[in-house]
């Protein structure tokens, strides 16, 4: 097969060397757990413990509200301390409920498998341990694998691309359990009696390729496709059109090209919920950057306090300007470490220059680098001139709304102009009004 792809994108150093080789490594989490009861898209969760009340690990502690929302679990077992509003990684304040770590872990009985996987089984069982998206949008994967038709899905897409620098978390999921994941897709894939699997990987991987290739060589509805190594392959949208040559925009979803997406993480805890009945308690985390002692990959239990990662990873430098949770693209700059690790924390990023606070921004040049980058084949510049001055017909004329907020032209930009918080800001009023021009 070729080497698969999109139009555009940027090729930023991938930093992927301090981490790849690093196997995983288990952690025991800290005294204090904090859960946030909204750490996905959609509904918070609603606390079903109280103050006092003993927890164990695995136990349901939050209950999904509505169909797009999802359950959140303890990943430890001790006692209910507060539930309160609580710091999260992206600076916001959320409802979280705060544990205290018994340090004995005793783990609740898991769900209960049948030995006859229907498909309202696998939905269930899914719902029923919190599976969300795992590649950054939390989005839940219940609500993904029950499209309006499920007849007309014919690719389900695994996610592997992990095309934002530094983080190796899926590349190691792919390297110490590529079974699970096959067999994760192999259950996606009985929902959907027309599709066959493919698992979407950046040819900067080529053990992992070569091995799925050899794991996957008897399955006649399960192939491996090489996409070329460039920023934002990952993104939903690029994926679906790099493996299908099919192009979704901001009004549709996946399922209206008959593809269902979902990360290699998620697709791994598919199996563990489905297969073992186990709820989503913990994820992989890549500690890496120049500020970090020793880079890293590790098991972490949700509510882990990001600190604790600084700590396992030997400690940070002492002239780091700047902390990530996410990948330096599209990943979020922290203020704080004393917050939750979350179902989306991928990665803790710390880096001695903040190259970003130092860069000059200059006048706009009307060079076009920053449109001949876009994935979405905007004009950048004009987008965010039109933001500035506040103009949204004209942002909404250039279908500003077709924005994947990804930071390409941000890094191809000579001028250090930050088009993409530009863009962001238009994208959040034109939604703002929609949603007010819907409830009137
Ligand atoms: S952030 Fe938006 S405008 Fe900029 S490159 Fe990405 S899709 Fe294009
Ligand atoms: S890349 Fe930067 S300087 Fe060039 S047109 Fe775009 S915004 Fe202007």
């Amino acid at each position: 097969m070729s080497i698969l792809t999109f139009k555009g994108g940027v090729h930023p150093y991938d930093g992927k060397e301090l981490s790849k080789d690093k196997a995983v490594r288990k952690i025991l989490p800290g005294k204090e757990l904090v859960f946030p009861m909204s750490q996905h898209i959609g509904a918070p969760a609603q606390p079903t413990v109280e103050v006092g009340e003993r927890v164990l690990k695995g136990q349901l502690i939050g209950k999904a509200t509505g169909f797009v929302s999802t359950n959140i679990h303890s990943s430890v077992s001790g006692t209910v301390k507060k539930i309160e509003k609580r710091l999260v990684p992206n600076g916001s304040k959320v409802l979280s409920i705060v544990i205290e770590n018994d340090e004995e872990y005793e783990e609740i009985k898991p769900y209960e498998v049948p030995d006859k996987w229907t498909k309202e089984y696998i939905r269930e069982a899914v719902a029923n341990c919190g599976v969300v998206g795992l590649g950054g949008a939390c989005f839940p994967t219940h609500v993904k694998l029950a499209p309006k038709d499920e007849n007309a899905i014919d690719y389900v897409i695994v996610n592997a691309a992990e095309c934002e620098p530094y983080i190796t978390a899926d590349y190691r999921r792919l390297v110490e359990q590529p079974k699970e994941v096959i067999e994760g897709l192999k259950i996606v894939l009985k929902l959907f009696d027309n599709a066959k699997g493919v698992i979407a990987v950046e040819n900067n991987k080529p053990d992992v390729i070569k091995n799925l290739k050899e794991l996957t060589k008897n399955e006649d509805k399960i192939s491996v496709a090489e996409l070329k190594t460039k920023y934002p392959q990952g993104s939903e949208r690029h994926i679906i059109y790099a493996v299908t040559k099919r192009k979704i925009n901001s009004s549709m979803l996946p399922a209206d090209a008959g593809c269902i997406v979902d990360n290699v993480d998620t697709v791994y805890n598919i199996y563990r919920a489905v297969a073992l009945g186990k709820p989503l308690t913990e994820r992989i985390v890549t500690i890496s950057g120049d500020g970090i002692n020793e880079p890293c990959n590790l098991q972490v239990p949700f509510g882990t306090s990001h600190s604790k990662l600084i700590e396992e990873a030997g400690g940070i430098d002492e002239n780091v300007e700047k902390i990530l949770s996410g990948g330096p693209m599209m990943g979020q700059a922290m203020f704080t470490l004393d917050v939750p690790v979350i179902k989306g924390s991928s990665a803790l990023l710390a880096f001695k220059k903040d190259e970003i606070a130092h860069a000059v921004t200059t006048n706009c040049l009307n060079c076009g680098k920053c449109a001949m980058v876009c994935p979405e084949g905007l004009i950048c510049a004009k987008l965010a001139q039109a933001s500035d001055a506040n103009d949204m017909d004209a942002f909404i004329k250039m279908h500003g709304m077709e924005c994947i907020e990804c930071g390409t032209c941000n890094f191809n930009c000579p001028a250090n102009r930050n088009i993409t918080q530009s863009v962001r800001t238009m994208k959040r009023k034109v939604q703002a009004m929609r949603r007010k021009g819907k409830s009137e």
